[in-house]
């Protein structure tokens, strides 16, 4: 995937609706990092009516998940125009476990340093999925995405946590709360990591 060197990638996991991407958001914002959403990449390309977006709106508007090559192709470009960032947030990638292997094989060693898990209870789930008035967001579309993840991208979490570099954050409180375990946990990364990379 040809990863610039130097960068510290913190992978973000939790099922659609745990306000991942606000958090990564605003984590990016106040510090300095830089968040990669992959949800917002395709819904710029769908915007545009590029090749790419056509492509993958036929499978977004579904709540399917867009064709693994598809998708390391598109991260596979980010990462490589990104040489100066520090922290990337992962917001949405990777969904599955071959995109998993992909992002490990490719990533310069030791780049992966974190996968935060975001947990939520699914009546919090259903009320902040419902609040968000997105094109995706339908009742039928949200249910089916809720499935997807369940049998596709869940399985990550076991994944990463053998690899022992997941964290879990409890995203049934407030977003301030949140805000903190999640520069936390990033920050306490970030010094092992220094003290590797130099
Ligand atoms: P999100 O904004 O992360 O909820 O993503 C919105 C939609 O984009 C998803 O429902 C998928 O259709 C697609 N998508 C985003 N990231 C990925 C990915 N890593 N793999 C496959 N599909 C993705």
């Amino acid at each position: 995937m040809g990863a610039a060197e130097g960068l510290m990638i913190v992978i973000l996991l939790g099922p659609p609706g745990v306000g991942k991407g606000t958090q990564a958001a605003m984590a990016a914002e106040a510090h300095g990092w830089l968040h990669l959403s992959t949800g917002d990449l395709l819904r710029a390309q769908v915007a545009q009516k590029t090749d790419i977006g056509l492509q993958a709106d036929q499978y977004m508007s579904k709540g399917d998940l867009v064709p693994d090559v598809l998708m390391v192709e598109m991260v596979a470009q980010h990462l490589t125009d990104v040489s100066s960032e520090v922290v990337v947030l992962l917001d949405g990638f990777p969904r599955t476990i071959a995109q998993a292997e992909a992002l490990s094989e490719k990533a310069p060693g030791g780049s992966i340093a974190l996968s935060l898990y975001f947990r939520a209870s699914n009546s919090e789930l259903s009320s902040r999925l419902t609040g968000r008035g997105r094109a995706d967001d339908t009742e039928e579309v949200v249910a089916h995405r809720l499935k997807v993840y369940h049998e596709t991208t869940s399985p990550l979490i076991s994944w990463y946590q053998e690899k022992g570099i997941l964290v879990e954050i409890d995203a049934n409180r407030d977003i301030a709360s949140i805000q903190t375990d999640f520069a936390h946990a990033v920050d306490s990364t970030l010094k092992g990591f220094s003290q590797i990379t130099g």
